[in-house]
């Protein structure tokens, strides 16, 4: 996951390859309460792992059931099964729309006393409807912040009051189809002799949510029928059952941002379009439906039943003229496809877009208006124009709202035309529904290797580049190349093989660095299986690894292994030769200096904080020496490059340096400062 402040996607070209997508979130947590109000234990397979499951599994501990995580994305949950939830509680649900409303109605009808409480845009998001029709039935809810919003106290501390059921409830429909999920997940809890009803007041929105839920109820053992989605009938005596084993289908949402990629993007090295892999044709969410809209704009889309094929059709794409009610979530990514189109694409009745995680429709506009589309927007539309030539399009910081499906949908925006980069702000918002989202996207997008941006941080031993790099990769996102850790894994790749550092063994050496078996993972560096990290960072290991690298075979024989570094969405490297030899072409070059004594200063400390021991004055006359052989040998000597920015840090802190190589970075870029507003 990327928990940088924003994300810069350099400009995308094409697109292949397999991803597979991660569970639900609708049939996640609806899976968990209903496995919650089960009797016997329910394992879920492949459950989603994000904040909304996260919030649910927590609430569901808290209020007594056992929920076992240790198996990965599959978790068993033991129910209730007809006994009473431990209360008092005060449950906290982040922004989770599925846990809060459906948790309401659950822990009412259940008995106890409860507070349910959000983060600030969870108390902006209505409940109202919901409120009122259990309240119609006699439960006592009471609001603590503003009527019709959570926070929200449930108090049953004396138990379930007695509840009218005789006559239908009445909920509203059109303003979330969650209200009327959380009555038919709840109201099963109550049916004893008789069967209870359910009517709709309005017209029914994002009917498929519901189809879902009856999907799933009918797997736990509850019968509901209905007669034109207008009312709903749970049978006498119905009682929640575990169905045992239960697998959540991969979510047909975050399908969406992959099936727009395969329509957009041109395919890549032979590879010919996307494969989703999880959700299929036949599934049951209703944003599978997204693909005949992908369809209508030009998607060639292919499926099964559980993988989805993905090839460009049309092109452009071709603009249309949808009402969307069936689709709400997954539309978005329309208003984003939109971009690619030929003329102006409507979305219509998505009225429900301005209570999700914010205000989508104003959030869409805004941030496509940015990119310069010409964007209309109305109670419950909105009309997309692109922009009219490839050099209107503009490089845009978007603002993402805490909206996972903002961020997701607007990286669709680097495969335009114009090669312009774009900024995901605050890019940790997905781990709402995709934690790995933009790992996903990395794996499927390429972009021209000239376009993928590298910093190059050069300079002698010792003089902070190495932390430097590492915390400037760290907070852009970009991967890390510790060139200097190849030399010194090459000189002891070398001397285990029993080669001696010399030019009689040059040849020998290059061929073992053409197929060296080194792998970075998690900070860790690992020489065939072996872990090296700390065997290569003795003293001894950078003279071997300076006398290795004099060699001129050996560094060419490095060239490729350094260069397959440089991957999306961008590479910090640090060494001696990145911006001279390695990436010339690097926007940016940082040559880091820092005085003698100082850096002997501060390679002591160092060692004496891992606990080596060591002298100040041999370390000032090792560095100096390898200096002199770095600075003096005939290839890639250490020397700043003629259009690097030299920084001697000798009386800056590491932060400082840091700060100055990003404000550097910035000025490179096209998006305006204040991006982060
Ligand atoms: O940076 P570090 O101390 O790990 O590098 C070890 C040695 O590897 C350096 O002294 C230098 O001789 C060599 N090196 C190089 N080119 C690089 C990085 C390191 O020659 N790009």
């Amino acid at each position: 996951m990327y928990s940088t402040a924003f994300l810069d996607l350099p400009p995308l070209q094409a697109a292949a390859g397999e991803v597979h997508l991660p569970g639900s979130k609708s049939i996640s947590n609806r899976v968990l309460l209903l496995a919650a109000l089960s009797s016997g234990t329910t394992t879920v397979h492949d459950l989603l792992a994000s904040d909304d499951t996260r919030v649910m599994l927590d609430a569901l501990r808290q209020i007594g059931c056992m929920v076992d995580e240790t198996g990965g994305s599959t978790v068993r949950i033991t129910g209730l099964g007809g006994r009473a939830p431990q209360s008092p509680a005060k449950i906290f649900l982040g922004n989770a729309g599925t846990a809060m409303r459906p948790l309401t109605a659950a822990l009412a009808l259940l008995g106890g006393e409860f507070e349910l409480s959000g983060v600030p845009r969870m108390h902006e998001r209505p409940i109202g409807d919901l409120v009122d029709a259990l309240r119609q039935l006699g439960c006592r809810i009471d609001y603590l912040g503003n009527d019709g919003y959570p926070p929200l106290r449930i108090a049953h501390a004396q138990g379930v009051p007695a509840l009218a059921l005789s006559a239908p409830i009445r909920v509203r429909g059109d303003m979330s189809s969650q209200f009327l999920t959380a009555l038919l997940m709840a109201l099963p809890l109550a049916a004893g002799t008789q069967s209870i009803v359910i009517e709709v007041v309005g017209e029914l929105i994002s009917r498929p949510y519901i189809a879902i839920t009856l999907q799933l109820l009918a797997r736990f053992g509850i019968v509901v029928e209905h007669q034109n989605w207008q009312r709903f009938t749970i049978a006498a005596g119905s009682r929640y059952q575990s169905p045992g084993d239960i697998h959540v289908e991969a979510d047909a949402s975050s399908a969406s941002y992959f099936i727009a990629i395969g329509a957009i993007a041109a395919s890549a090295g032979g590879q010919k379009g996307i494969k989703i892999q999880g959700v299929g044709l036949d599934s049951i969410q209703g944003d599978i439906r997204f693909v005949e809209a992908a369809r209508a704009m030009g998607a060639v889309v292919t499926g099964g039943p559980n993988w989805l094929q993905i090839e460009r059709g049309a092109w452009p794409l071709q603009a249309i003229d949808l009402d969307c009610n069936h689709i709400p979530d997954a539309a978005m990514t329309l208003a984003v496809m939109a971009l690619y189109a030929k003329g102006t694409t409507t979305l219509r009745n998505i009225a429900s877009w301005r209570v999700k995680e914010t205000d989508r429709i104003a959030a869409m506009a805004t941030e496509l208006r940015k990119l310069g589309a010409t964007v209309e927007e109305g109670a419950d539309f909105i009309r997309v124009t692109p922009p009219a030539q490839t050099t209107d399009w503009q490089a845009a910081s978007i603002h993402t709202y805490d909206d996972h499906r903002v961020a997701m949908c607007f990286s669709l925006a680097a495969f335009n035309p114009a090669g312009l980069p774009v900024r995901i702000e605050d890019p940790k918002c997905v781990a709402k529904t995709f934690p790995d989202y933009f790992e996903a996207l990395f794996s499927v997008a390429q972009a021209e290797t000239a376009r993928i941006p590298v910093i190059c941080i050069d300079g002698p031993t010792a003089s902070g580049k190495g932390t430097v790099a590492a915390a400037v990769a760290q907070r852009l996102g970009y991967r890390f190349l510790d060139s200097g850790a190849i030399y010194r894994i090459t000189a002891l790749a070398a001397l285990r093989a029993g080669l001696a550092i010399d030019a009689d063994h040059e040849a020998r050496i290059a061929t073992l660095a053409q197929t060296l078996p080194v792998r970075f993972e998690d900070g860790r560096v690992l020489l065939g299986g072996d872990d090296v990290t700390d065997t290569i960072r003795t003293e001894e290991a950078g003279m071997n690894a300076s006398r290795v690298s004099a060699l001129p075979t050996v560094r060419k024989a490095l060239v490729n292994l350094q260069h397959s570094f440089r991957r999306l969405p961008g590479l910090v490297a640090d060494g001696r030769d990145m911006g001279t030899v390695i990436f010339p072409d690097a926007p940016l070059k940082v040559y880091l200096t820092a005085s003698a004594a100082c850096r002997a200063d501060r390679r002591y400390k160092q060692l004496i904080s891992k606990g080596f021991s060591a002298s100040i004055d041999d370390l000032r006359a090792d560095l100096e020496a390898r200096d002199a052989k770095d600075s003096s040998r005939s290839v890639a000597p250490l020397k700043p490059a003629q259009d690097a920015l030299v920084l001697d840090n000798s009386t800056l802190t590491i932060d400082e340096v840091v700060e100055q190589v990003l404000a550097w970075w910035q000025e490179l870029q096209p998006f305006a400062v204040t991006a982060q507003g």
